[in-house]
């Protein structure tokens, strides 16, 4: 589209059209017949995409950090051990918010870059009795990439509920909830999921719903409560109206459009398309000598990417050129580091000619900065992996 920038930050990412149509058309009552349907059928979508035949979901109006809030808040009660397993920026919010509700929060860190080990995890949940961890399964903050399935085994052997922050994952990253047994899997919709930002969007396992309904003390947080949007979510699925705050209407039917395509995509390969323009972008990337922020490549997103700027290039002028050059990026997020490195989103409906024209400008901003490196040669080694 003439005079429309590509945004390629890690959201708001770009929209499908049928999404942002149904973002646009005549707002339905909370309590119609169609809306019903619609809400009922993206519950069940849901289920679909986060591969959680049991889970119950919950769709919320509110951002990403609501998701977050409200996993916790519903779980813990005060003097509850939490531990948090952080890789960046993210996981530091996490433990800000289980503190803010009463919470022994223990937060195991790593370099910038790196992971925590399974060894140091499992040497922490075997000291004392965990309530609940969180991991964050992409930080974007650091583009690093964490593994949950072995973390969510920690948590069954030690009888501790496992969160998933999957605000950068969903519908990106595989997820296979139920078979690697994790109890919450959160996200919102302005990433991989592919909605305009304003949904939360959280899927609850049976045992951890079962250590909700089995709380001594209430939930500290009257809009977040799962008392009063359980029955809600279980109206909408049964396709009965029901109310207790006005859902996000046309956000909601968005939603609809937006699972039924990632799921006619089909997840795995959605998977493999996210996978394979990542690594297209990585190596564009190191082929033109820039420095990633994740320490190893089995380690770094297939949602984002973080790359620190080339010595004797400056980033506020670098990313003005590549703005210049109708490509919106993101800067850095970690405070520690927050000059030294930017960030590409590469996520949901993104394609090889967004990563293709994303690595032009990159390219041609590289010499405007008189950056010296061989031209064309980040988008002839990302055309060969794409063409693989
Ligand atoms: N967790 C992660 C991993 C995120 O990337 C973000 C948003 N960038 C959040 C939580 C918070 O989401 P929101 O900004 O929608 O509140």
């Amino acid at each position: 589209m003439k005079g429309r920038k590509l945004l390629m930050i890690p959201g708001p990412i770009e929209f499908e059209p049928k999404v942002l149509q149904a973002l646009g058309a005549p707002t339905d009552s909370h309590v119609a017949p169609s809306f019903i349907e619609t809400f009922g059928n993206s519950l069940e979508l849901m289920r679909t995409v986060w591969q959680s035949p049991t889970g119950q979901p919950f769709i919320m109006a509110g951002s990403g950090t609501l998701a977050m809030d409200m996993a916790v808040v519903n779980l813990i009660e005060p003097n509850d051990n939490v531990l948090i397993i952080s890789t960046g920026y993210f996981g530091e919010r996490y433990a800000d918010i289980c503190k803010r509700y009463g919470a022994n929060v223990t937060i195991l860190t790593t370099d910038v870059g790196n992971i925590v080990s399974l060894n140091t995890i499992e040497k922490e949940l075997s000291t004392k009795n965990y309530k609940l961890l969180t991991m964050t399964h992409v930080d974007t903050s650091t583009g690093v990439l964490v593994d949950p399935e072995p973390i969510a085994k920690l948590g069954t052997k030690y009888n501790t509920l496992t969160v998933l922050d999957g605000v950068c994952s969903v519908a990106g990253e595989e997820i296979n909830q139920d078979y690697w047994k994790i109890d919450v899997v959160l996200t919102a919709s302005q990433k991989a999921i592919g909605v305009p930002p304003g949904l939360a969007l959280l899927m609850i396992s049976e045992k951890a719903m079962g250590v909700f309904k089995n709380r001594k003390t209430p939930v500290q947080n009257y809009y977040a409560d799962f008392t009063h949007w359980l029955p809600i979510m279980k109206a909408y699925e049964s396709r009965n109206p029901s109310y207790f705050g006005t859902p996000p209407v046309n956000l909601i039917a968005a939603l609809e459009v937006s699972l039924q395509h990632i799921v006619s995509e089909g997840i795995e390969t959605r998977f493999l398309r996210h996978k394979k323009i990542a690594t297209a972008f990585r190596e564009a990337m190191l082929a033109l000598g820039f420095k990633l922020l994740p320490v190893h490549k089995n380690i770094s997103a297939n949602t984002l990417t973080a790359v620190y700027y080339p010595e004797k290039v400056d980033g506020a002028t670098f990313l003005k050129h590549v703005g210049n050059n109708d490509v919106i990026l993101a800067g850095g997020l970690l405070h520690s580091h927050k000059t030294q490195y930017f960030r590409i989103g590469h996520m949901g409906s993104v394609n090889n000619n967004d990563i293709l024209a994303t690595i032009g400008a990159i390219e041609s901003s590289l010499i405007a900065c008189n950056y010296s490196f061989e031209t064309g040669i980040g988008i002839k080694t990302a055309l060969t992996i794409l063409n693989n």
